[in-house]
């Protein structure tokens, strides 16, 4: 195998805090975690990770042993986060569902559906949030920001209220699922509609952070992605009671990148822990809309940096991003893993859309964006048929009921009698 994951556990600095600090990726300079507020290297500029003195081991991790403990979901796994609790409706501890009509149809040996949208604001965002507004917590802010695509902001947005603090949320004016809006409306954001598309709204509130307005949540942040990097810990330790072993390949939709960078840091540090081997490690596979793919465009021209896109557009709008802010920490982590990342077309989306809703699991369009990068890699014979696969759906139907309407059927209108309705039936 020509990768490599780095087993080697770091060095603690002086700077760190009860085991905990920050270090920058491109330069390894640390920092102190929580004692001032800062989302990027104070040297380079470089992304920034937490780090652990002790990388988590979790007691027979993937025995399913270590899911007899009272709690469920994101804070069971505190031994591998900056804090015991967070400010939690709790979340987590979503379903990894059996689809075996879908299994069949894609010709691989396992496959299930780990579904994110069954968190408490319908998608992932909240395990970064509840990490992340703890931090905001600690840190003492009372105002948070984030732009987002929309299921950022709901999860901000909620959290934020839950832990009584004020929210900001910009977003891409016209180009948001309206389930996303009403959240972020009714849990009490104050809602910027920018002229612009997501790479613009994060520039902006990237400047209003820089300048002391509030708190930046975007997953730029690094504490969100230690929130995150639990649906790896869940999804590992979920197959792996099912089939005793762990799954070889875990595919997921890519935006800003920061699940890819998350499970890809939740993997080293059980590898660095001793809890998972290097070669157990699954392949991380990225899948983006044709519409804005330049982490796949990085990957297949084997660049170390992605080019910026301007212009993108699909109607999976969750993954509608053509500057993905933590594309220095997934790459690694596809490349790392031996995975890939592959494009796929908006009818693509909707098909394999469709098709999950088949089996009972509704998602929105960037989260069936991880069925159709199955479907693609293997037709094109990248994915074997002997291979045991996890694709990851990132948030709920109902989140995007335009789209579901369109995927689905039209209702057909009956006359308010039943004679004429079952005449309609036998037509
Ligand atoms: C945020 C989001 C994504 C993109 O995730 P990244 O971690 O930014 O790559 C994908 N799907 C849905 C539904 C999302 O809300
Ligand atoms: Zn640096």
């Amino acid at each position: 195998m020509d990768f490599a994951i780095d087993a080697a556990a770091p060095a603690v600095p002086d700077c760190a805090d009860d085991g905990t600090w920050l270090a920058c990726i491109a330069c390894d300079e640390t920092f102190a975690p929580f004692e001032a507020v800062r989302y990027t290297c104070d040297e380079c500029d470089g992304l920034l990770e937490v780090r652990y003195a002790d990388p988590p081991t979790f007691d027979e991790f993937g025995t399913g042993a270590s899911t007899d403990g009272p709690d469920r979901g994101v804070w069971r796994y505190r031994e591998g986060l900056p804090f015991d609790l967070g400010v939690t409706l709790p979340e987590g501890d979503t379903p990894l569902h059996r689809v075996p009509r879908i299994k069949e149809a894609v010709g691989v040996d396992a496959l299930r559906i780990k579904h994110e949208g069954m968190n408490p604001t319908g998608s992932f965002k909240d395990r970064g949030m509840t990490v992340g507004v703890r931090v905001a917590k600690e840190l003492g802010v009372g105002a948070l920001a984030c732009a987002s695509t929309g299921n950022t902001s709901a999860a901000l947005a909620a959290y934020g209220g839950r832990g009584g603090m004020q929210t900001l949320v910009l977003l891409p004016e016209g180009k948001v699922a309206a389930g996303k809006i009403a959240q972020a409306s009714l849990h009490g954001a104050r809602i910027l509609e920018v002229d612009g598309n997501f790479d613009a709204c994060l520039d902006i509130v990237q400047e209003l952070a820089a300048r002391g307005e509030a708190y930046l949540l975007n997953s730029l942040n690094p504490f969100r992605l230690e929130g995150q990097k639990t649906i790896g810990f869940e999804i590992l330790e979920e197959f792996y009671a099912d089939y005793g072993v762990f799954p070889d390949r875990i595919v997921l939709p890519v935006g800003n990148a920061g699940n890819t960078s998350a499970l890809y840091k939740g993997f080293r540090e059980l590898v660095q822990s001793g809890a998972l081997d290097p070669d157990e490690v699954p392949k991380l596979t990225g899948v983006q809309a044709e519409g804005a793919a330049p982490m796949v465009e990085a990957v297949e021209e084997g660049n170390d940096e992605i080019r910026r896109w301007e212009e993108v557009e699909t109607r999976a709008t969750a993954i509608r991003i053509g500057n993905p802010v933590n594309a220095p920490k997934a790459l690694p982590g596809i490349r790392n893993t031996g995975g890939t990342a592959v494009a796929v077309s908006d009818p693509e989306i909707t098909a394999a859309q469709r098709h999950l809703a088949s089996e009972g699991v509704g998602v929105e369009p960037a989260s069936a964006a991880s069925l159709a990068g199955l479907k693609k890699l293997r037709r094109e014979g990248v994915v074997d048929d002997d291979e045991r696969v996890v694709c990851l759906t990132t948030g709920h139907l109902l989140k995007d009921p335009d789209a579901a309407y369109e995927a689905g059927g039209d209702p057909e209108p009956v006359p308010n009698d039943a004679d004429a309705v079952v005449d309609h039936l036998h037509d």
